[in-house]
Order: structure tokens, then sequence, then C-alpha cells
């Protein structure tokens, strides 16, 4: 299986260039690893997740943590239940973590607990190698303080969470070469500060977090405006990376790089993988970070040099977002389970778990990813091996184009390709790492503008 041949299939008729027929490698097999993965996510187990944490009433971050009926505090020690229930059927695969701080801020006038639910999956050969999805449990209405009317938060962000957990439950079946962290987060609405745990408790405990999958109101197909999509999802991802240098900008403003952060390429990586293996459903990639000046919990993992992408439907429905349960001339407002599509948010959530296994089962993408040939006709492209690595991918599009188009494959072991008349004025350029059984990672662009792995944050910046 090769996802992003796959994906350049799929683009098959678009201007690419006098090169790419020479290029275009045979149609490959897809993995039955992932189309096992798909068909075993259901849209009733997402439906029972979410009917059960719109059961708690509110899972506002400041209200009740001691009932068992009501409030975060329970709906926390149900989730950490059904991943303890996931581990017991795998033999104890998940390891779970409740991360916990307590914080004041702006909208957390009192020293408040936030606590993050994590199970934790450890991959079989490459284990400090981590791929994290997360949703917020915690929940709104539309006074972010108050903590004691209902707030069923079933889109915003019941969907984000029932997709973790189901992300957990089909993959804790089966075994990957790279770890998966589920995480469920708190304290979102208010302030991100379930991202900014997670983010140090990633760091902490030195993981390399190749991609972090956020899944932040996912579930809905109906727009304000009555438009409907159900053959969509947005994948934000940010351009230039969060971390980059004053020296890092400059170079890159004159090299090239505003569209090849790694958060982007991961987007374009999900997006080959909804088209190579989900019928009728598409990722619109976003060039943004995140919607218009709004944020989620992928921005704290962006902030320590994280490559993360935030997934979100199609289109919002404003009149159930942060809103009071009421019915107001004719209008429905608040954020029922009525308004959830789960046909829709299965096919999201078939999306993340094959995202994940398909990161996993890759070896990482290539480090130190370099080109030369300035005053040539001829592109030299390079990187360092990867020990998990049975091939390479070089590819190459025009500057101007969205996706990845033109390839090469390149065997028995070589870390360098020379690409006979590429000008390496006029394309970009990036590799990428495929295993012996074919599974293929996100293409890695030069430089520190495009690495997975941000030089800074893994020198301890
Ligand atoms: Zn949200």
């Amino acid at each position: 299986m090769r996802i992003a041949t796959l994906l350049l299939i799929a683009l098959a008729g678009l201007p690419v260039g006098a090169l790419a027929d020479a290029d275009v490698p045979p149609p490959a097999a897809k993995s039955p690893l992932l189309i096992s993965i798909a068909g075993d996510v259901k849209p009733e187990e997402l439906r029972a997740t979410i009917s059960k944490l719109v059961g708690f009433g509110t899972r506002h971050t400041l209200s009740d943590t001691k009932s068992n009926t009501r409030g975060i505090g329970a709906a926390r020690r149900w989730v950490k239940s059904r991943f303890e229930e996931f581990s017991r059927q795998c033999k104890g695969c998940l390891q779970i973590q409740l991360p916990e701080q307590t914080v004041t801020g702006e909208r957390i006038p009192q020293p408040s607990s936030i606590v993050d639910v994590l199970a934790i999956q450890r991959g079989t050969s490459d284990p400090d190698r981590v791929v994290v999805i997360s949703g917020h449990i915690d929940s709104r209405v539309r006074d972010v303080m108050d903590a004691k009317s209902d707030a069923p938060g079933a889109d915003d962000d019941g969907s984000g969470t029932a997709t973790v957990i189901e992300a957990a439950r089909v993959l804790s079946k089966q075994k990957f070469r790279a770890t998966l962290v589920y995480a469920v987060l708190s304290g979102e609405e208010q302030g991100l500060y379930g991202g900014k745990l997670l983010a140090q408790f990633a760091r902490d405990h030195h993981w390399s977090v190749e991609a972090a999958l956020n899944n932040d109101i996912v579930g809905n197909t109906v727009g304000t405006n009555g438009v409907k999509d159900t053959t969509h999802v947005r994948v934000f991802s940010e351009g230039t990376r969060s971390t980059e240098t004053p020296e890092q900008a400059t170079r890159r403003r004159y090299n090239g790089g505003e569209v090849d952060s790694p958060s982007r390429n991961l987007a374009r990586f999900v997006s080959g993988l909804a088209d190579a293996y989900l019928a009728g459903f598409n990722v619109r990639m976003i060039y943004r970070t995140d919607r218009y000046s709004r944020g989620g919990d992928q921005v704290p993992m962006l902030a320590v040099g994280f490559p993360a992408i935030r997934f979100t439907e199609a289109i919002e429905n404003y009149t159930r977002e942060h809103e009071d349960v009421r019915i107001e001339n004719g209008v429905h407002y608040g954020d029922l389970i009525d308004a959830v599509d789960f046909a829709y948010l299965a096919q999201v959530a078939r999306l993340n778990a094959i995202t994940m296994a398909a990161l996993a089962m890759a070896p990482p993408p290539p480090a130190e990813v370099k080109i030369e040939g300035a005053v040539s006709m001829d592109t030299k492209v390079s990187w360092s091996p990867v020990a998990d690595a049975a091939s390479y991918r070089v590819w190459w599009r025009d500057t101007a184009e969205p996706h990845w188009s033109n390839n090469r494959a390149v065997v028995g072991g070589a870390t360098t390709l020379l690409l006979k008349d590429v000008n390496i004025d006029d394309w970009f350029f990036g590799v990428s790492s495929v295993s012996a059984d074919g599974y293929e990672s996100p293409v890695e662009f030069p430089g520190p503008a495009g690495a997975f792995v941000d030089p800074g944050a893994a020198a301890g910046k």
C-alpha cells in the first residue's frame, strides 16, 4: 500500500509537468489492515458514547467533580472506565494516565484542578515515536462561567471525545510499531488548559510526537443557514511553524516553505487517505491553524513544536454551539444530541483511526532533508537514513500546486537522488520513508520549515 501513490492516482489528470508520466509508479494494493480498521468503526458506538456524555448534565470544567451522575468528574471517571474495559480486552495493552494540574486564570477565578484522561498503547518496535488523537470533554453554555446549567455538549465536543474513544476501541485490537495516545482533555473552553497539560506531559516524557490529531466539533452536517454537507471534513493546518526562529523565517521567506510545515504535510497525508479509503468522503484542506480567530487544543501542541492539525465538520451550526438549551421563535438552541449525524461522525472517526494506523505502521519521515543544485540543470535531494525504512520516495511539485504530484522511488538503501533536468528553482521537493510492507510516511519538506522533529524543540529549547 502506498498512500501517497494512491493520492497521486486520485490527482491524475492535473497538469503535473512533462516528467510526470515517467515517474508515476504502478497502482499499489490497499492495506487490508486499514480497510478492516475503517470497517470496525460503528455509528452506534459513537451514539452510545455521546448519549452517555450528555447524560452527565454538564461537563463544565468548574462543575461538580464528586457526584457519580452529574458533572465533569463523573464524566472523566466514565471515560477512564471505558479505557480500562478496552485494556482488559487486549490483555493490558493500554496504560491509563491522569495528568493533573491546579490552575487559575481569567476564566478560572479560584484554583481548580484540570485533569486529562490518557490511554497509551505502546508501540512494538518504535515506542518513543507517538501519534496522538484528542478531543475535549468539557462543555459550556453561553456564559462561559456558568458551571451549573445543563450543557449537553453533544457536538462540542462530545463528538471529538467519542471519536477518541472509538479510535481506542478499534485500534487497541491491533499492534502498531509506534505508540498511540488517546487523549480526552479538560479545560478547553476555559483557555486550552488540557491541551497545554498534554503538551507538557509529552515534553516531560520525551515523546517524539509525529502527529497530533485534534477533533473538535466533528458531528454536525447542517449549517446555521440550512446548508447540508455530509461528504467533507475540514482539516486545519498551520502554514509556517509556530516555533520558527527569526533566522529560519528569513531563509524560508526567500526560498519557500510557507505552505509546507510538517502540519501541512500531515494534512496532505490525511487527505490522501480519505481519497484512497473512504468512498464519497473528502478532506477540505484549510490553510489556517484554526477557524478564523478561534482556537483549539492543537495550538498548545504546535507551540512546543509538534506537528498538529484540527478536524472540524464541513459546516457548523452556531445556534447549537455555546448556547443555553431553549427554543426561541421556533429555533432550537443548545448542543443537543439530535443534531449529531452519526453516519457522518463515523466517517470522521474512520479517517482518524486509519490515519493513526497508517502513521504508526510507516517509518518516521526522513530527517535532514536537503536540496542542492543552484545554477545547474539538475537537483540533488538527500536525507538521513531511517532505521525502519526499506525504501524512500522523493516527491516534487510545481511551487503553486496544493498536492505532491511527481515522485520517484529510491531503493537499495541510497539516501540521495539526482533528479536530472529538474531545475531546483522551479519545484518544491520532499521525501517520504516506506516500510518493507509498503506503508509510506508523510512527505517531509527540506530544512527546519518542514522538519517533523523540530530542531529547536529536540534540543530542549
Ligand atoms: Zn470545542
